[in-house]
């Protein structure tokens, strides 16, 4: 058995994988979290995805898990003594399916309000694909190109047909409060921490943080790219939709990173996934933010080491950095978007340049300026005030 810390009490055993496990976690106020592994359908690489249950102006919910998961939800609360009928917030973390893929059945049954960071609303009407111009920059439009060429159309398909009802329900969720960044409910305090997602929020009660999928531990998330929304679409929306574009690429992503390892200090992380795997309890706190931070910070110094022996491309450079396996079927597209991230952000600081052709390579007399941008990161000093 795992070191239990004398915080947190073991309500249910579960898998070796984290499924099924439930702890009861008490924070430094006495209040009491209840810690669900909402086990996922398909199989992932991520596991379960942990949903969180306290008190706080009624029994309020963090992420309620993956399409197809409500009745490992529904087990999970039951055998925690957690009648759904009784929570009156749910919070959804993000829109990523396995955070709100239940939230239609869930709010149906339990009555409850729902909260979401302010673009969500906005958001869950669209696919990223469907508002995205990816002709708009070059490294956009290579990433597409390679996609399409040389990406299997059926596993490409098949991850987009088995999304498809997920996307139609979740048009038809009502958000009751949009949150922004330091809205406080009750105990809670918001924070935006856009990056992993645009609509990402981490929420932060007494000594503890609820972070989604900004700051796991075992695995680093996956950053997204930036993003150029397509003209039509702007012109269609209007302001609102055109702030969203700050809320993507990587640079966003490490300085939400920057803000929890400084404004967090003493308080221990709770994570979407995770929480529990290879039968040990991982409990993390904001140092964490910092090692996903210095992971990137190794995968740019990588990234730049390989430019600058060899000027090259897209494609060439994510085959650099990934092996086979994981560069199969529809995984190549998650790995060339990594890549992309990181090479936007060396492209955004000077550190590289694409031609129109796609060859990328180092500007003459350039010295890397990734690392001072890091640093004030890390150093808390680069002044954003999210
Ligand atoms: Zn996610
Ligand atoms: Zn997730």
């Amino acid at each position: 058995m795992f070191d239990l810390p004398p915080n947190y009490k073991v309500v249910r055993e579960g898998k070796e994988n984290g499924e099924n496990w439930i702890f009861r976690i008490k924070t430094c106020l006495d209040r009491e979290i209840t810690a669900v592994a909402v086990t996922q359908p398909t199989v992932s690489r991520t596991g379960p995805t942990w949903s969180y249950v306290f008190e706080n102006n009624g029994l309020n919910t963090v992420d309620v898990g993956s399409p197809g998961s409500f009745d490992s939800l529904k087990d999970g609360y039951k055998a925690a003594g957690i009648t759904l009928t009784d929570i009156q917030t749910c919070f959804v973390s993000h829109g990523h399916a396995d955070h709100d893929g239940t939230i239609p059945e869930f709010i149906s049954e339990s009555k409850s309000d729902l909260y979401a960071h302010e673009s969500y609303g906005f958001l869950k009407s669209f696919k990223s694909w469907d508002i995205q111009d990816f002709t708009s920059t070059v490294l956009q439009r290579e990433f597409t190109k390679i996609v399409e060429t040389k990406v299997d159309k059926k596993d490409l398909n098949q991850k987009i047909d088995s999304s498809a009802e997920y996307y139609k329900k979740k048009q038809e969720i009502n958000v009751t409060v949009g949150l922004k960044h330091r809205d406080v409910f009750g105990d809670i305090e918001v924070y935006s921490t856009p990056g992993h997602s645009p609509d990402q929020i981490c929420l932060a009660i007494d000594d503890v943080v609820f972070t989604g999928d900004h700051v796991l531990p075992e695995i680093t998330p996956h950053p997204t790219t930036k993003m150029n929304l397509k003209k039509s679409f702007i012109n269609r929306i209007s302001k609102e939709a055109v702030e969203l574009e700050a809320l993507y690429g990587l640079k966003v992503y490490l300085e939400s990173l920057g803000y929890i390892l400084h404004s967090n200090e003493g308080r221990t992380l709770l994570p979407a996934h995770r929480l529990y795997n290879r039968s040990t309890l991982n409990i993390i706190d904001t140092e964490r933010a910092r090692a996903i931070i210095d992971h990137h910070s190794l995968r740019l110094a990588r990234l730049l080491r390989n430019v600058i022996s060899n000027s090259s491309s897209l494609e060439d450079l994510t085959k650099g950095l990934f092996s086979k396996g994981e560069l199969s079927g529809a995984n190549m597209v998650a790995a060339l978007s990594e890549v992309v991230a990181h090479l936007e952000f060396l492209e955004d600081v000077g550190d590289i340049v694409v031609t129109e052709d796609g060859i990328i390579s180092v500007p003459p007399s350039a010295k890397p300026n990734y690392k001072s941008v890091i640093d004030h990161i890390l150093k808390g000093s680069n002044g954003v005030i999210r």
